[in-house]
């Protein structure tokens, strides 16, 4: 579980090494609401996939098993996450997910919930894709899953080149091609 302590001390560290004075009274409360946020921002580094499988199988609702071969689709799930090279935010990210059920069909909040959870990990983008994929993949047994993932990251945003840009990325087993989200 993360150490809510250790990320306080270590707050504390950061604004010390900025060269302000961490008793002032602006500051004096920041390194607990800063640790506290991490909390929040970091939960899905208290699990593994593996773990959000058993999590996500476990706890369904309105989830049935059906022959349908129609595609689910949801769209414009929106996360943010923090990338693992600069502890940067990326934001204004959306997740489409779209799979062909093989027996079984996972609720809709779920998908929304996994996305989430996944994207509060220190990430790349790429990597949430491929995370949310194997996921769904496992809880529904389908063959045919395809993630697209809109996102703008902060680094490049903010920093170093400072162009505003968006980067797409799509993680897929399968025949679905990024139009099924058209
Ligand atoms: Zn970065």
């Amino acid at each position: 579980m993360i150490d809510k302590e250790r990320l306080e001390r270590a707050f504390k560290e950061i604004i010390i090494a900025l060269g302000d004075d961490p008793n002032r009274e602006g500051l004096v409360d920041t390194p607990r609401r800063a640790a506290e946020m991490y909390l929040e921002q970091f939960e899905g580094m208290n699990y593994s996939n593996d773990e959000l499988i058993d999590l996500f199988n476990k706890t369904f609702e309105r989830d049935y098993v059906t022959d349908s071969k129609n595609v689910v689709i949801m769209k414009d799930i929106d996360i943010f996450s923090h990338c693992e090279h600069h502890l940067a935010l990326m934001y204004d990210m959306t997740v489409d997910i779209a799979y062909i059920p093989n027996g079984k069909v996972i609720g809709l909040s779920k998908l929304a919930r996994i996305a989430d959870m996944v994207s509060k990990r220190l990430q790349l983008q790429e990597r949430i894709g491929s995370d949310i994929l194997y996921i769904v993949k496992e809880i529904t047994k389908s063959d045919d899953v395809i993630v697209r993932i809109t996102g703008c990251h902060s680094c490049v945003t903010a920093r170093g080149i400072k162009k505003r840009s968006q980067t797409t990325t799509i993680s897929k087993i399968g025949n679905l091609t990024k139009e099924i989200f058209d």
